[in-house]
């Protein structure tokens, strides 16, 4: 029988008191899934992210926490949920952070803060998660990576190198399921007008002297030929696609979503 809607899949959306990932959450709602929201912040944007991920089609989400800096973190995640709410059909691993400096000034600090949230969680998360989805032969995993994850660019190394790891994951995992009902796939976001991008646009804005509208127009024009910001609700709209029995044998992927970015 087809799978048509979410209705009585249970997912679990890391990062998503914010952003990209809180978009795919609302999106998964509305499919009718049973959404685990997780993310760090204050108690009023955790009830705001709840509140937003609340859908007449499914439960209303719980948020579960945990600092994905601290690789114990990633593992409890998942087994706290699977105790509370079930056994996990749909893991999206979007929590991601972003750290800006010259490799010569580049902190081991943040570097392994970097690798431990945007790659050791997703390898933890799929690790713990995997063995139930094995077990019902079903489940979609989706890691969102970026188009940092085909080139660099200056600056960006432990971000960059993160994401090329991520898309490596993406593919073993896809190449150890790809006999089973269990996919594994990347998507690959360009410029998404999110807090991560905003800190970014604000550092621009305050480098050149110019405001934020202007530092964010020339940022995605200098490289989305179409001058256009992805919008979260777009990549979520993928997301939920990979999740529908028309993506069975969508496997091992690194879709990207960016404006045009890597046609160039
Ligand atoms: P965001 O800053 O809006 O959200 C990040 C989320 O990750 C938040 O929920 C935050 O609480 C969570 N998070 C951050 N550090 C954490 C930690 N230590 N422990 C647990 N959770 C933590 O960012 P976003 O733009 O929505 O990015 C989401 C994902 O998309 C990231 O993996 C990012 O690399 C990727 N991405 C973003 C863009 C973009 O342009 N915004 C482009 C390509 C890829």
């Amino acid at each position: 029988m087809l799978h048509t809607s979410l209705e009585g899949r249970v997912a679990l959306v890391t990062g998503s008191t914010s952003g990209i990932g809180l978009a795919i959450a609302q999106r998964l709602a509305q499919d009718g899934a049973t959404v685990c929201l997780h993310g760090l912040g204050e108690a009023a944007q955790i009830e705001a992210a709840i509140s937003a991920a609340t859908s007449q089609m499914g439960p209303r989400p719980r948020h579960f926490g945990g600092n994905l800096t601290e690789p114990a973190a990633a593992t409890s995640l998942v087994e706290e949920v699977e105790e509370t709410v079930g056994s996990i059909d749909i893991l999206v691993n979007s929590a991601g952070i972003q750290h800006v400096s010259p490799i010569t000034e580049f902190s081991l600090e943040r570097w392994n803060a970097v690798l431990a949230v945007n790659l050791t969680a997703a390898f933890l998360t799929i690790q713990r998660a995997l063995p139930a989805m094995l077990k019902r032969n079903w489940g979609r995993v989706i890691n969102i990576a970026s188009v940092s994850g085909y080139f660099g660019v200056p600056h960006k190394a432990a971000y960059a190198a993160s994401k090329h790891g991520l898309l490596g994951l993406t593919k073993v995992v896809s190449s150890e399921t790809a006999r089973t009902g269990v996919t594994c796939n990347a998507v690959c976001p360009g410029w998404v007008l999110t807090p991560l991008v905003e800190r970014q646009i604000e550092a621009r804005a305050a480098r050149d002297g110019v405001s934020f509208e202007t530092a964010g127009t020339e940022l995605v024009s200098a490289s989305h030929p179409s001058g256009q910001f992805v919008k979260p609700e777009q990549v979520a709209g993928l997301v939920s696609f990979l999740c529908t029995p028309d993506a069975d044998e969508v496997r091992g992927v690194g879709w990207n979503m960016d404006g045009g970015r890597l046609a160039r």
